[in-house]
């Protein structure tokens, strides 16, 4: 299975790609974990990274689809991957599908994840992250067990940078300008499902099993 998630910030791609991978023991490839791993140590990536992280903006095509071309070539992604994040511009979306077809292998389909502006501003504002590994929290929808605790891996959640209120709102800006004009690339070539964001979690997970069963089995 190879799926690509996208929808703007706070759609629920990271919280669902997570259970996905670990349901299908396939990767979840994250631009953006893979991004704030570089800024925590401190590599050129991340020294390159970091200030355009903080301001909400997109770094540029050139060097996320370095990064992840390197992620799509490893032999754990052979079997199939989630990408949460990637593309997310024209133009990594054509650098993905160059990736793909000199694997000769195709995208099984695109998951857009439909999301009104409320809920997203909701979920980002009361969103904890875990810097571990990765796992996300809300501090009201899906509280950890142990208030500031990871619940996966025991480790102190914190509060992402860029989900202060004006980076949010700047975020979906940019969501609407690089991002959305996926939805049309994508569904000329029909790969193209719609998902509803603003469902809660176990909600979403079932309308998903539902859209997914039309494309190709997990193990292929
Ligand atoms: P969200 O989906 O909530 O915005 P992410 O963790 O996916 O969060 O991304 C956080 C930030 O990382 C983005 O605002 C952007 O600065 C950078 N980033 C992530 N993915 C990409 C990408 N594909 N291209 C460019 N920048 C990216």
């Amino acid at each position: 299975m190879r799926i690509i998630l996208f929808g703007p910030p706070g759609a629920g791609k990271g919280t669902h790609a997570r259970i996905l991978s670990e349901k299908w023991k396939i990767p979840h490839l994250a631009a953006g974990d893979l991004l704030r791993s570089h800024i925590r140590e401190a590599t050129d990536v991340g020294k390159r990274a970091k200030a355009i992280l903080e301001r909400g903006e997109l770094v540029p095509d050139a060097l996320i689809n370095e990064l992840m071309a390197e992620q799509l070539e490893k032999p754990a992604a052979k079997r199939g991957f989630i990408l949460d994040g990637y593309p997310r511009t024209l133009g990594q979306a054509e650098a993905l599908e160059e990736v793909l077809g000199r694997q000769k292998e195709r995208l099984d389909s695109a998951l857009y994840f439909k999301t009104s502006e409320e809920v997203v501003v909701e979920r980002l504002s009361g969103r904890l992250v875990c810097p571990q590994c990765g796992a996300n929290f809300h501090i009201r929808n899906i509280p950890p067990k142990k208030k500031g605790i990871c619940d996966r891996c025991q480790g102190p959640l914190v509060e992402r940078s860029d989900d202060r209120p004006q980076t949010v709102r700047h975020r979906l800006k940019v969501y609407e300008k690089e991002t959305a004009p996926l939805l049309e690339f994508y569904r000329k070539r029909g790969l193209l499902r719609e998902v509803p964001g603003d469902f809660d979690v176990s909600e979403l997970q079932e309308e998903l099993a539902k859209v997914l069963k039309g494309a190709a089995s997990p193990q292929g």
